[in-house]
């Protein structure tokens, strides 16, 4: 067995051209008569010492990324770790959110169903003393009004029928009234024909003195 000169790979001779890690020429070098120079030799060396350093940097340099990725790759397995753990935490709150909804939820239904059924029951208990109340007050309000205009019509009767009476009393005087002013304009024509009797009286009265002169002038010339 041989080793690669740059990365020290095992190989068997003749069997490969190139390493099959680094890639490098495996072939011998052909047979020159003479023997290879030294100078050549020499400078095939100092490249092969030159391929060797270049591998050996990229293979520290492949380390060095291996060991980064090996470090990303932990990063990476213990954050998806804690994406898991995230995930079943996230979905337990979620039911347990969900729980707690649903338990809020039909409990504020009831609580509403119970504060809307003591609210109407309050309600109606109070339209029907509201509505109560309203009659009775209605009712003696209307009695009052009822008794005070019956009071109140039975005294304008009364003063209407007392007014009639008196009207009657009024019209009968009236009649007493002409009835007197007939006989007293009866009266009037009466007291004229008196007094014009009276007036044909006491001429009758003067032609009786007269008569009653000549008389007595005639019985004294008869007696002288
Ligand atoms: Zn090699």
């Amino acid at each position: 067995m041989a080793k690669c000169p740059v990365c020290e790979t095992e190989y068997t001779p003749n069997e490969v051209e190139t390493c099959s890690v680094c890639g490098y020429d495996l072939t011998p070098y052909p047979p020159v008569i003479g023997g290879i120079p030294s100078g050549f030799l020499e400078k095939e060396k100092k490249r092969i010492a030159a391929a060797k350093r270049v591998w050996q940097l990229s293979q520290s340099q492949v380390k060095s990324a291996q060991l980064m990725v090996s470090h990303l790759q932990s990063q990476l397995d213990e954050m998806t770790r804690k994406i898991d753990g995230f995930t079943t935490t996230q979905s337990r709150l979620e039911s347990q959110n969900e729980a707690i909804a649903s338990q809020s939820l039909s409990r504020l239904e009831s609580q509403v169903e119970a504060i809307a059924s003591q609210s109407l029951s309050r309600l109606e208990s109070q339209n029907e003393a509201i509505a109560s109340q309203s009659l009775s007050r209605l009712e003696s309000q209307v009695e009052a009004i009822a008794s005070q205009s019956l009071s109140r019509l039975e005294s304008q009767n009364e003063a209407i029928a007392s007014q009639s009476q008196s009207l009657s009393r009024l019209e009968s005087q009236i009649e007493a009234i002409a009835s007197q002013s007939q006989s007293l304009s009866r009266l009037e024509s009466q007291v004229e024909a008196i007094a014009s009797q009276s007036q044909s009286l006491s001429r009758l009265e003067s032609q009786v003195e007269a008569i009653a002169s000549q008389s007595n002038r005639y019985h004294a010339r008869i007696a002288e």
